[in-house]
């Protein structure tokens, strides 16, 4: 018999290996590794979700017949050598991890490799569209997905008469009818659920499971029919706004499934373009959707690939910053900052934007080291993988990587924040004020960043017209004093 080894994100009886085995000629190995639950400490949701996702494929795989051998071992190289120990398999093969480390791992363990087909773009594939380029952005990336896949296209041009509906899905939270988008899916807990809570480290934290998040195939496909139905037709508008009383708006939160392997990329996109040729969804959702999924997540994907291994170890800006307690007590008066933490607790979830604009906009501002930053919100994040959080944390939120993924760093004061939630009003600080006890910190910071590097970005024209601006502020002297004052109560958790 063939081992077929299963990891814990890589759940679609179509993937790579799994593709092509039969139950009569092939027997499957997956490893809960005991050392990577204890590893960190993980929120409680995000454990749950991986470990009871993994034991309900393994249920799926046996009730097809595959004799399955599901292990617990202290980590993934013990689990697969004792299972070649007991088993003396006449293979093993894998699909192509989706990290680093367990690529490195199988070839030191002699198992082979399949190639994957869990992303639309294989870094093989990527490699020959950056061939043909000098330089190149996401959105050429983008297009040429697009090209390649067919979607949302007629004949060569795009569907709608433009590659991107970008304005149309930017406006600010609406004032009142926060209760129009369609509220989330969520399924009854079974004793398989709380066996598995019950069984989690005390390091795990956060608010237990609720049954917002799907760990079965059969769950995922019900939340991507549900989205497709009665959100996607939302989805656009609002994609950037913050709401204190609406954390979910027209997300599709469908990422935890397509990191898992419960769903995969082609099968969402399917659903959306199908939609939208039925003429159910305006192209500006379907678009915006479709983009986020074969651009943006395949560039980050393969951006993790071409920058490996040491991504990890970027910081372009010198923050050495440790995480401020705020990050795992919640305790701040910044009301932006306690919602969006808030968010994670409850849920392990919060929409791009409060990641990108509020807690990594923070991170950015105050110099968080990348990588302490990069595992918090890996250890917090529902949805939440290296490959994932690298490009986006490293490059995108904090500008670690000197420019690879972001071509300007992603720094904003309170005039945003205000602009895209409604965290302001009622906020302890003044958004408008950048000096004195009650200058909002991210205005403060924010003017501070830009005077402190400078040098670094005086030549960056995305962004030259506003450290310009910032040099040339006549209270430079006491924005500086301000922000040392914020940053002291940072680290001191007194913000
Ligand atoms: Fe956040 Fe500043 Fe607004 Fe308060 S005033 S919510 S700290 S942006």
């Amino acid at each position: 018999m063939i081992t077929v080894v299963v990891f814990g994100d890589q759940l679609h009886r179509s993937i790579g290996a799994l593709g092509d085995a039969h139950p009569s000629t092939h027997r499957v190995l997956m490893v809960e590794s005991r050392g990577k639950i204890a590893s960190r400490p993980w929120h409680v949701q995000r454990a749950h979700f991986i470990v009871v996702s993994m034991r309900r494929f393994a249920h799926e795989l046996r009730a097809e017949g595959f004799d399955v051998d599901y292990r617990h071992a202290d980590s993934m190289r013990k689990g697969i050598e004792s299972h070649r120990n007991d088993y003396a398999p006449s293979a093993l093969v894998a699909t192509e991890p989706n990290s680093y480390n367990a690529r490195t791992l199988l070839t030191r363990l002699n198992v082979t490799t399949v190639r994957s087909n869990q992303f639309l773009c294989h870094p093989e594939d990527f490699a020959v569209f950056a061939s043909t380029k000098k330089s190149f952005k996401m959105e050429d990336f983008y297009r040429w997905q697009r090209r390649r896949l067919g979607y949302l296209m007629q004949s060569d041009e795009p569907a709608g008469g433009a590659w991107n509906f970008d304005a149309d899905n930017r406006l600010p939270p609406p004032k009142t009818g926060h209760d129009r988008w369609a509220t989330p899916k969520v399924d009854a807990l079974d004793d398989l659920d709380r066996d598995v809570v019950a069984s989690l480290p005390s390091s795990c934290w956060g608010e237990a499971p609720t049954g917002l998040w799907a760990t079965s195939r059969s769950g995922a496909l019900a939340r991507l029919r549900h989205f497709v139905d009665h959100v996607l037709p939302e989805f656009g508008p609002h994609e950037d706004a913050m709401l204190t009383d609406n954390w979910h708006l027209a997300h599709s939160l469908l990422s935890p499934y397509l990191n898992n392997g419960l769903l995969l990329p082609h099968e969402v996109c399917d659903a959306v373009q199908e939609a939208y040729d039925r003429g159910l969804v305006p192209i500006n959702s379907a678009e915006g959707f479709i983009r986020q999924i074969i651009g943006w997540r395949e560039f980050v994907w393969n951006t993790y690939w071409r920058e490996m291994p040491d991504y990890r170890n970027r910081n372009a800006l010198d923050a050495t910053r440790p995480l401020p307690p705020m990050f795992t007590s919640g305790n701040t008066s910044m009301r932006c900052m306690s919602t969006a933490l808030d968010g994670v607790y409850q849920r392990a979830w919060v929409h791009h934007i409060p990641r990108l604009m509020v807690l990594g906009n923070f991170a950015l501002l105050t110099g968080i080291q990348p990588l302490a930053f990069t595992q918090w919100m890996w250890n917090s994040f529902v949805d939440a993988a290296e490959w994932v959080m690298l490009p986006n944390v490293v490059g995108m939120s904090l500008y670690a990587d000197g420019g690879v993924i972001a071509t300007k760093p992603y720094a904003a004061g309170g005039a945003y924040i205000d602009r895209m939630s409604d965290h302001c009003k009622g906020c302890a600080y003044d958004r408008k004020k950048r000096t004195g006890d009650d200058a909002c910190p991210f205005t403060t910071l924010y003017w501070d960043f830009l005077a402190r590097h400078a040098d670094r970005f005086a030549r960056n024209p995305r962004i030259v017209t506003q450290v310009r601006a910032a040099q040339k502020l006549t209270d430079l002297d006491d924005v500086r004093t301000t922000a040392a004052g914020v940053l002291k109560g940072v680290d001191t958790g007194h913000t």
